[in-house]
């Protein structure tokens, strides 16, 4: 049969990719769509979450009213009762019922059936005394009992094959195939049935076509053929064959990640950089001499890595993960340093204005003299840095932009503003892009257009990546790690005030804030929600509690308010204010999370806490305890415990390792959302892997993918090529900037 291929270069992938409505209609594939299933791929990737054996009966005790539930129960007892034919013309009837009791041999369940006469004949004709069978629907209730009324149902033999069903279709029997019957994620409008219906026309359009991998990867791997894969998850025999198709459907997946970003390395990797190389005499040298304290080792391990990279002629693609507090800034300093020596230009991107501005304050600090330009009494291997952000005042803004653009700035600071079409560079030689979970890998492929040849890569995140999450997220990018934190930081105690149970802990926690404050300490307040104006959210707002605070328990010390709907200018001051120790306590959103730096500040009291996650309380409490002073972080919240919400709260609680807080993060939020996938109507192209789980199979993927790499440079086997092109198809719609 002729097909028509449109991009695709086998005909599986064709196939996988085609339109759902042009196999089930318009109106069922709009169903579909609500479970974000498009395509056939989609729905064929889409398996049942586990399969009942047709001959066992299930536990009838452990229904739940309002449950979609199939269960598989013997009719036990039918009773008719017969309708009555109404006075009047027109031989009205009024229904009669069946009322079947179904057994798993103790518990019973009720199945009630309405209809005329005719009708309950022919259920009771399919319904068989003694004889097992599956019940789909509902669980309601009547009269204290549980019951299930009009479920779909299918009666099996002694070896789970349906011998007859409530449906006068054949299409209930596609349910148990080989005595197992598959339960999927379904809704109301597409209950497991039509789910399992629809699957087997999905499966007959992809009958018969060739694996898309080449058959070394499948003898490799040990995993079944593509389309064998998909009749078994769908119409298994057995339980170990499903198995073997889930194994081989979670294998693409892995198999096709790996690739996707094994193909963007060589890719990265066949464009030339200029080597940029620090001057033995220069403004890196210059600036290591002034340095008030001394790299950590891990610090200058790192940056040796990256100097070493940046002296290739080709482009690093480095990310560099590392606690809150661990001393990313330095290290990206001297990468910078390195290129300004170079002659070359570095860019900094920061995903605030908060943010842009404080690195530019914290790296004018640190360069001091040697960050003034190249002026009348600056060091002659002095450098400009600029600060270019989008709320600038336009005349700073036109200064900044002709620095940029002569050369003359070395070290350009800002936020994607920097992206904007009119910034230039006269010789951009280093990007580096602070707190990447906020930025898109677009938004880097954006700016490397900006140059001539491609600039070197440096990648900063504070949110500590297990390894297998970073091999599928960042798996074009080589990762360094900074484990210890500088010598001599503080401890940090994490307390949950309930604020339900024990609501005089609140007021403890303002007075424990006012002593802080005497001993001459600073202190976050982070809350939530901006509030005030009515906003529509719920709980309090950063305003109201800052005007709470300051006419009441807080009524002495200097307290400012901070959140990110104030004009730019008085951010600006106040953040600055906050770090000049000229206000005692910030009310603020999580403008503050990312970032800022004030190391006299000790303590944090985060408001509705449980409206957070794991990874940003971590990062929330990464403000305190920078310094040397011990920390005290107040949790306060009215949930109580034994909820998620709670349970999230005792593991920030419980531990400051930014690791397990993660993976503990990401088994809560599942991997699409850490793709960026969780807006709805998107898809992620992963529906089976977890990235945490399968980390031995993402890594003998990612050993695969290099082969193929090596082996297939070109990406001429049409099956990697259409792997690679359903991933990235997949991923521009999913990667895009998430905030
Ligand atoms: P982050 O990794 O969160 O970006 P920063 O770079 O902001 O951390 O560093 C946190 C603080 O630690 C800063 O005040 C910085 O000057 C300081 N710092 C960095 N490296 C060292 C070091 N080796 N010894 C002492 N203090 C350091
Ligand atoms: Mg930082």
């Amino acid at each position: 049969m002729e097909i028509a291929l449109s991009g695709w270069r086998t005909r599986l992938y064709a196939e996988l990719a085609a339109p759902l409505s042009q196999v089930l209609g318009d109106r069922t594939a709009k169903e579909f769509s609500s479970l974000r299933i498009h395509t056939v791929g989609d729905l064929l990737r889409h398996i049942p979450r586990r399969y009942l054996s047709g001959t066992e009966l299930t536990d009838l005790g452990t229904l739940i009213e309002g449950e979609h539930v199939a269960v598989i129960a013997k009719v036990a007892e039918i009773k008719r009762y017969e309708g009555r034919a109404l006075p009047g013309p027109g031989r009205k009837e009024r229904p009669g019922r069946l009322e079947v009791q179904l057994s798993d041999g103790s518990g019973r369940l009720t199945a009630t059936f309405f209809g005329r006469s005719h009708l309950l004949s022919w259920w009771e004709k399919q319904l068989r005394e003694g004889v097992a069978g599956v019940f789909i629907g509902k669980v309601g209730s009547f009269r204290d009992q549980l019951q299930m009324s009009h479920p779909v149902f299918a009666m099996l033999d002694g070896a789970g094959r349906v011998v007859s069903t409530s449906e006068e279709k054949e299409r209930i029997a596609d349910l148990a195939t080989g005595g197992l019957v598959g339960m999927y994620p379904a809704t109301s409008k597409l209950p497991t049935w039509k789910v399992a219906e629809c699957a087997r026309l999905a499966l007959a359009t992809v009958a018969g076509a060739d694996d898309p991998w080449p058959d070394w990867i499948r003898h490799e791997a040990g995993v079944l053929e593509l389309t064998a894969a998909f009749a078994a998850v769908h119409q298994p025999a057995s339980l170990s064959e499903a198995a073997r198709g889930a194994d081989r459907l979670r294998f693409d997946e892995a198999l096709a990640t790996q690739l996707t970003m094994a193909y963007r390395r060589a890719d990265a990797a066949s464009h030339t950089a200029q080597p940029r190389r620090a001057l033995p005499d220069g403004l890196l040298t210059a600036f290591d001499a002034q340095l008030p304290f001394q790299l950590t080792a891990g610090q200058a391990e790192v940056s040796a890595a990256i100097l070493d990279d940046l002296a290739r002629p080709r482009p690093m693609q480095r990310l560099l993960q590392g606690e809150v507090g661990s001393g990313k800034t330095v290290v990206a300093l001297r990468a910078m340093l390195a290129v300004a020596d170079a002659g070359g230009q570095a860019a900094l991107l920061a995903p605030t204005e908060v943010l842009a501005h404080q690195h530019f304050q914290t790296i004018k600090a640190l360069l001091g003299d040697l960050g003034g330009g190249r002026m009348l009494g600056t060091p002659d291997v002095a450098t400009d840095v600029v600060l270019l952000t989008g709320s600038l005042p336009a005349n700073a803004k036109k200064s900044a932009l002709l620095r940029a653009a002569s050369g003359e700035a070395g070290i350009v600071i800002g936020t994607h503003a920097l992206l904007a079409d009119r910034v230039q560079f006269a010789d951009l030689g280093l990007i580096v892009v602070d707190e990447q979970h906020r930025f898109g890998v677009e938004q880097r492929a954006v700016l490397s257009d900006k140059a001539s040849s491609r600039p070197h890569v440096l990648v900063l995140t504070a949110t500590p990546i297990p390894r297998s999450v970073a091999m599928t997220i960042f798996g074009d990018l080589d990762v360094s790690t900074l484990a210890e934190l500088p010598a001599g930081r503080a401890d940090v105690s994490t307390v949950i005030v309930d604020a339900a149970s024990r609501p005089a802990w609140v007021d403890r926690a303002w007075d424990r804030v006012r002593e802080e404050v005497a001993t001459g300490r600073q202190v976050f307040v982070v809350c939530p929600r901006i509030g005030g104006h009515g906003d529509g959210g719920e709980g309090k707002g950063v305003v109201e509690l800052a005007d709470e605070l300051r006419s009441g328990p807080l009524a002495e010390v200097r307290l400012g308010v901070l959140h990110g709907q104030l004009p730019s200018d008085t951010k600006d001051r106040v953040m600055a204010d906050f770090a000049a120790g000229d206000l005692d306590v910030l009310v603020a959103t999580t403008v503050i999370e990312v970032g800022v730096d004030v190391p006299n500040a000790s303590m944090m009291v985060v408001w509705d806490a449980d409206r957070f996650g794991i990874s940003q309380l971590h990062q929330l409490r990464g403000r305190i305890g920078r310094g040397v002073h011990p920390g005290v972080c107040l949790l306060i919240s009215t949930v109580p415990a034994g909820e998620p919400a709670r349970d999230r709260l005792d593991a920030v609680a419980s531990t400051r390792d930014g690791f397990q807080l993660a993976e503990l993060d990401l088994e809560q939020r599942r991997e699409g959302d850490v793709l960026g996938a969780s807006q709805a109507g998107s898809r992620s192209s992963l529906r089976l892997l977890r990235v945490l789980e399968h980390a031995d199979l993402i890594a003998q993927a990612r050993e695969l993918a290099a082969t193929c790499v090596a082996r297939d440079p070109g990406m001429t086997t049409p099956g990697l090529a259409d792997a690679v092109r359903a991933t990235e198809l997949l991923a521009s719609g999913d990667w895009l900037e998430r905030n």
